[in-house]
């Protein structure tokens, strides 16, 4: 297995890194500015206009959707390219990615499940951050069973009535549409009764409820709908064929999640550990002389390194033209447990210092905020024990779950809160 790049990758790498510093300055890896910044509030109005103005630069520049077809405006480039493109842009200043939904999510699914109306309607605005996207999924009792979900669509005339609720909606307080997946028949098993529409986020009825997050940063939010119309012409695909469609969004989630996979850990993350033992004192000593201390860098360098490899590896499968297996599993698993271990460490390393959560905390409170943020990345995108789960069924031949609902008419699984 060879991890180096191909000389073909070479180009595409020297290419990003020739486009990205004619634009911004490269971050400094010994710079101190630390955190990422991932969890908290960054989506102020001068953040968003910054992030849009940087996304239509892409787009001029043909790198706005890199695995978009041609045909629709992208570059028609692989998920290796995508991601040697966020490799680079992670080492540049650049404003925080706000479009993952809409390029990566919404744009993909309406590619494969639009009409030509809607292609047209709705992508070239994606791809020049014209409008920006949100994904209505989750509810109070359907996150992980997806397929559980209430919220209701009724047709009238040439209108959908939806009444229900979604949760853990990123990004809502500022998008200006919503992917929408709905229950339009009960009376049948609960993969077959949903629809899937895209829904303006300004329309009466909406309602969105900011959550507040333990990181102080409120990304995400309730959604409330209360006979909000949708026309017909924004349902995506047939009647009752939503579960089909919401798998297309679900399966460019899980790429994303796995092309994004590397660019948390690796040597940023050490280099800011070894620093962080030595600037901080132990019995008089900086830190790293101490063996126990010594003993979990060992640890943590051991862990991170055989992080890096296992990504390579599926880099490496990427590059052949696959795409994420349940190898991908283990590797979101792993890294979330070695993330939040290895900051609760740092965090006890600062000492009193290790509560704090302002300018005056070692690299602005980088260890500090993943330790808040990590249990967020271990439930989104599929939580700790679903991944268990697929690398159970999938890699070690485990039988599988039971599934209990399988069959039933939605309207007749039992359960303790009905409201359907
Ligand atoms: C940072 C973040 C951003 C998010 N953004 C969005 C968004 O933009 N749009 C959106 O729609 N959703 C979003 N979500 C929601 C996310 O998809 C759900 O949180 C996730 O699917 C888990 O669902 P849940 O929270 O309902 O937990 P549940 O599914 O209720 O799980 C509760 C607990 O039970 C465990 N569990 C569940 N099923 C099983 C099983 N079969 N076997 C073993 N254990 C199980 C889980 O691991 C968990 O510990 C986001 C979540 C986070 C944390």
């Amino acid at each position: 297995m060879d991890f180096n790049d191909s000389p073909q990758e070479v180009e595409i790498r020297e290419e990003v890194r020739a486009f990205l510093s004619a634009h911004w300055q490269e971050r400094d890896p010994n710079d101190e500015e630390g955190a990422m910044s991932i969890f908290s509030e960054r989506e102020n109005p001068e953040m968003i206009q910054e992030a849009k103005a940087w996304q239509r630069t892409k787009a001029q520049s043909g790198w706005a959707g890199v695995t978009w077809p041609k045909a629709f405006g992208g570059r028609g480039g692989s998920l290796l390219e995508a991601i040697i493109f966020s490799q680079e842009e992670a080492k540049f200043k650049t404003p925080p990615d706000i479009f993952m939904i809409g390029i990566g999510l919404a744009g993909p699914t309406l590619q494969v499940h639009g009409t030509t109306a809607q292609k047209e309607r709705y992508l070239p605005k994606i791809l020049n951050a014209d409008e920006l996207w949100c994904q209505l999924f989750s509810e109070p009792a359907a996150g992980s069973d997806l397929a559980g979900l209430r919220t209701a669509a009724v047709k009238e005339g040439d209108d959908w009535i939806i009444n229900g609720q979604k949760v853990w909606t990123s990004g809502a307080h500022y998008a200006d549409w919503g992917i929408l997946v709905t229950r339009t028949d009960p009376t049948v098993p609960k993969h077959k009764g949903m629809t899937y529409f895209v829904v303006d986020m300004k329309s009466p009825g909406i309602e969105i409820r900011p959550i507040k997050q333990i990181t102080g940063g409120a990304n995400f939010n309730e959604v409330f709908f209360t006979d909000v119309r949708i026309p017909d012409a924004n349902r995506i695909d047939q009647v009752g064929n939503g579960w089909a469609v919401a798998l297309t969004t679900l399966m460019n989630e899980r790429m994303s999640i796995g092309g994004g996979m590397g660019m948390m850990g690796g040597p940023g993350m050490l280099k800011n550990l070894i620093r962080l033992t030595e600037k901080n004192y132990i019995n008089g000593q900086p830190a790293q002389n101490d063996p126990y201390v010594r003993q979990k860098l060992a640890h943590f360098y051991a862990q991170i390194r055989s992080l890096e490899l296992s990504g390579n590896r599926m880099m490496s499968q990427l590059n052949k033209g696959g795409v994420p297996g349940p190898e991908a599993s283990t590797l979101k698993l792993s890294l979330g447990i070695l993330m939040q271990d290895l900051a609760a460490f740092c965090m006890s390393i600062q000492g009193p210092m290790g509560i704090s959560l302002d300018d005056t905390a070692f690299s602005n409170g980088l260890f500090q905020e993943l330790y808040l943020g990590m249990p967020a990345a271990r439930i989104a995108g599929g939580s700790d024990e679903v991944q268990r789960n697929i690398i159970g069924e999938r890699m070690l031949g485990l039988p599988p779950e039971q599934r209990v609902d399988k069959g039933i008419p939605f309207n007749e699984i039992p359960t303790s809160a009905r409201v359907a």
